[in-house]
């Protein structure tokens, strides 16, 4: 079975993390991309990967499960270089974060109340620390183009086929079966034909009759000119996220999934470099480089979709927000069901069919 022919349209974190997982389970791959490889979203994307706030406890396992997968990826993929340099938040009100810290502490998150001293410690450049904070050293974070490419590498050196500027017109197939798609240049038979083209999966999926209620917000991130080290890990303070790339650029949202862009997208970029200058000493002479807009796969209800929809037999579909976080644990569990038809219990809130979807 594990010989069978899959076509994965989308090359982002998700779509490479099922190539990846399912040629090293002997599948023969092929991945399509309307435009140049590493996704979308992915590439505008704030990447902490994290099982953080907000979370009900299902998803909050597929989360933490997630976390666990990327450390086992990161020993297989040269050059994934994940940064585990853990998160420190105080963007809620202090009732509400204690009460984020116990209840997830108490599912077996590694999260933990730290006071001004030890914040200090942990990040010495903040000008002014809060009463206190919520500590996560197993959070990390990905420069996520590089990691969806380097996984793609991966991919193909397990005989993986990734071929670029490869956009999907439509499926092709009929009520009982899908059997590939075709692109602009022709048409790609395959057993097995996976939907990751994140906000493009919604148009995929309707062309052979399926609805998957999607929205694709809008996420503004600033760049700042790269500086000298001034932050350890990721920082999640009131109205402004920030974290250090790993060639030293200060990345800042309002949120880590982005700032609304308003009329005038760069005066946004441009406040929330001020924000970070007034947060950070030694930051007073950042500058902001560029800014970007990514637009975040989300279904309906916030949650992944995951599966096969209508039960159709050689489709399979995989959208989410979070994908960052979610994807080695998403491209196993596909491949697992794709593979040997065994779907994670993790997945089971996820069908694509589900009523809030339609
Ligand atoms: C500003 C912002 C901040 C975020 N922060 C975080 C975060 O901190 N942590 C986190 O976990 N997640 C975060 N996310 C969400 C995360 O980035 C996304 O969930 C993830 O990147 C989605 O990956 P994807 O592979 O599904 O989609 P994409 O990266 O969009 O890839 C889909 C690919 O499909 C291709 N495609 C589309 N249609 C077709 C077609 N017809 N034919 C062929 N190819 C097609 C596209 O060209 C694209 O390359 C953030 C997102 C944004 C925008």
């Amino acid at each position: 079975m594990t010989e069978r022919r899959v076509l994965v349209i989308g090359s982002g974190i998700i779509g490479a993390s099922i190539a990846w997982h399912l040629a090293k389970a002997g599948a023969q791959v092929t991945v399509l991309d309307a435009s140049d490889t590493g996704g979308l979203a992915t590439r505008n994307s704030w990447a902490w990967i994290n099982a953080s706030w907000g979370n009900p406890e299902p998803y909050f396992r597929l989360r933490q499960r997630a976390m666990q997968e990327w450390r086992k990826i990161d020993r297989h993929v040269p050059g994934l270089a994940v940064n585990w340099c853990g998160g420190l938040t105080w963007d809620l009100e202090p009732e509400k974060l204690e009460a984020y810290g116990r209840g997830h502490a108490a599912w077996g998150y590694g999260i933990r109340r730290v006071e001004p001293d030890e914040i200090r410690r942990l990040e010495p450049t903040l000008k002014k620390v809060p009463d206190f904070a919520l500590h996560v050293p197993e959070e990390g974070v990905v420069e996520p183009l590089a990691a969806a490419r380097a996984i793609l590498a991966g991919a193909e050196a397990l005989g993986a086929e990734v071929v670029p500027h490869a956009r999907v017109k439509w499926l092709n197939g009929n009520d009982t079966r899908i059997i590939g798609a075709t692109t602009d240049e022709g048409t790609f038979h395959a057993d097995e034909t996976i939907v990751a083209a994140g906000a493009g999966s919604q148009q995929l999926l309707n062309s052979v009759g399926h609805t998957l209620k999607l929205t694709a917000p809008a996420g503004l991130l600033a760049h700042s000119k790269p500086a000298a080290e001034l932050l350890r890990g990721l920082l999640m303070t009131p109205g402004l996220h920030v974290r250090q790339t790993a060639e030293g650029r200060l990345v800042a949202g309002t949120d880590f999934a982005g700032s609304d862009p308003l009329d005038d997208p760069e005066a946004s970029a441009a406040a929330l470099i001020t924000g970070v200058r007034e947060l950070i000493a030694g930051g007073e002479g950042l500058e902001l480089d560029f800014h970007s807009i990514g637009y975040r796969p989300t279904p309906a209800d916030g949650f992944p979709a995951i599966g096969r929809p209508g039960n159709r037999d050689g489709l399979y579909v995989a959208v989410t927000h979070s994908g960052v976080t979610l994807a080695p644990a998403l491209g196993l569990f596909a491949a697992q069901e794709l593979l040997n038809g065994q779907r994670d219990p993790l997945l089971s809130p996820y069908h694509p069919d589900r009523p809030e979807l339609a």
